[in-house]
């Protein structure tokens, strides 16, 4: 069976620990490729790898930095297809899908072409007489991703574009589920001139995480996955004096006002709440039907969601796909039997869809009602296709459902009042809103990340916040007593 190894100073390395776990094809259930599973000295390699790339990546100039991330951006670009397809044959989300989580990704990679402006700082001439301050940015040194399954080519993007941008170099351990596409963009890094040891994958589990989180050589880590492995994270990198950010689970509020567009309304609540079979972040995975609105909404939701079409993803037509393991679409399938034993409605039920009886990771779209807090369904992270109702009478009711629940990553109203949706902007205690808009992932040039359960850490993912997270400030006082030497060159002044 094919193997998926590291990727360390330019090149394809196989494991050697003797540790590998399975990768499947969701669509088919089928085990496809064997992932190696770094041990703690493989990991070890890789950082030294990567601490060796970084005095001469470091120096590189920004002019050199931003022309090979400009080549990255295209080399990515002309590859899309075939990442969008690696990420269908592991994760099981259709190409359609595959192809706009490339694109996501790759709105990071295009700001951190700029980063000769990112990292400028301030000057301040004559602070004191003869005397002048200016700040700079620089790197830390190696930095580490640890990124999960749902996005395997966007979340890595999200945080190697700026790091490497910003000079440091880079070792990431990808989820061992889907890891193919890691190693795909490693390749192509390479290709587009990344030098070697810039960029670094290491495959594996729990060992390969503990690894990078002891080792003395990495400055910061950049983590994305479930709330658990999140919070235990981000105290064992602060313990170890690591700079971290652990951007975590969800449970993506979507409050609907009596005075919504309901066609709107059901549209968004079904896109976000199914696509990639609900194994998103961002997805919607509680509607909150606000007074009498809520009967309509629940039919027009049901009414479009017999027409999800359900499929491998390779074929044009299909819109949604299996879950990422057989394990995974059982536990989601669990909150079907849960929900109604707990007092829920079962309006749709995804088991009785012909698609979940075959042998792939398949589940049809489900939709709960009359879910309240106390149900399992409404209080876990459910990570697919399943979207629970909440019913309430108030606008009051339903903000304070959103704010006592414990995430806080994205939370969107639906409403025609601009003023509603002004006070919802200012009440929520999100980390990321969408007035109209189910899944307000901000642009690359914005920052990514929830509050509350959502994020451990300061700072925010991606965009401007990511600049600063990659980078540590130095402020600089100076006085010179004599002109500076100067030479005399008659060319056009050129970057060097
Ligand atoms: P996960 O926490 O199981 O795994 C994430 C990464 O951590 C993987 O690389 C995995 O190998 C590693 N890992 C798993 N268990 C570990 C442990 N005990 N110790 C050390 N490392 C461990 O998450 P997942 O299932 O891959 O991804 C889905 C989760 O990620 C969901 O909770 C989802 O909400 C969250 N997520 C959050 C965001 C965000 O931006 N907030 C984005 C995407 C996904």
């Amino acid at each position: 069976m094919e193997r998926i190894s590291h990727y360390i100073g330019g090149r394809i390395v196989p494991g050697v620990s003797g540790r590998s776990g399975p990768v499947y094809d969701p669509a088919t259930g089928q085990e496809t490729h064997r992932v190696d599973f770094a041990s703690q000295d493989e990991v070890r390699g890789a950082i030294a790898t990567a601490a060796a790339a970084f005095p001469h990546w470091r120096a590189t100039s920004l002019s050199r930095r931003a022309d090979i991330l400009f080549r990255v951006r295209e080399t990515l670009h002309r590859h899309r297809q075939e990442l969008a397809e690696l990420i269908t044959a592991q994760h099981g989300k259709v190409v359609s899908d595959a192809m706009g989580e490339v694109a996501r990704g790759l709105e990071n990679v295009e700001f951190a072409c700029g980063v000769p402006h990112l990292l400028k700082g301030a000057y301040t001439e004559q602070a004191s007489t003869g005397v002048d301050v200016y700040s700079i940015r620089q790197p830390l040194g190696v930095v580490a991703g640890i990124s999960p399954f749902n996005f395997p080519a966007m979340v890595p993007m999200w945080m190697f574009a700026n790091a490497i941008a910003c000079g440091n170099t880079f070792v990431l351990k990808p989820s061992e589920k889907d890891p193919a596409a890691s190693l795909r963009i490693a390749e192509l890094l390479t290709e587009a001139g990344v030098p070697d040891g810039v960029f670094n994958v290491v495959q594996g589990d729990r060992v390969a995480v503990d690894a990078i989180l002891a080792d003395p050589d990495v400055q910061a880590v950049s983590f994305v996955g479930s709330t658990p492995v999140a919070r235990a994270l981000q105290e064992a990198a602060t313990r170890s004096g690591k700079r971290v950010q652990a951007l975590a689970g969800a449970k993506n509020h979507m409050v609907v006002l009596p005075d919504a567009d309901l066609d709107m309304a059901a549209d968004a609540a079904v896109s976000a709440g199914f696509g990639s079979a609900g194994e998103r972040c961002m997805a919607i995975s509680v509607v909150v039907a606000v007074g009498a609105i809520g009967d309509r909404l629940v039919a027009a939701i049901k009414e479009r969601m017999a027409r999800v079409r359900i499929g491998d993803g390779r074929d044009a037509g299909s819109e949604m796909g299996p879950l990422v393991t057989r394990e995974h679409r059982d536990r989601v399938a669990g909150y079907l039997d849960s929900g109604p034993a707990q007092g829920a409605t079962l309006v749709v039920d995804g088991r009785e869809d012909p698609i979940a009886r075959g042998s792939g990771f398949f589940l049809g779209v489900s939709l709960l009602d009359h879910v309240t807090p106390a149900m399992d369904c409404y209080r876990d992270e459910i990570f697919g296709p399943v979207l629970s109702v909440v019913r309430v009478q108030t606008y009051e009711e339903a903000i304070a459902l959103v704010n006592n629940n414990p995430w806080g990553n994205g939370a969107a109203i639906f409403t025609r009042d601009g003023g509603a949706a002004r006070q919802f902007q200012f009440d929520v205690e999100a980390g990321m809103v969408g007035v109209n808009v189910p899944i307000p992932v901000p642009v690359g040039y914005y920052s990514f990340g929830g509050w509350k359960h959502s994020l451990f850490g300061d700072t925010h993912i991606y965009g401007p916040e990511g600049i600063q997270f990659y980078t540590r400030g130095k402020v600089v006082t100076s006085r010179w007593p004599d002109p500076s030497t100067s030479t005399v060159d008659l060319g056009f002044p050129r970057t060097r």
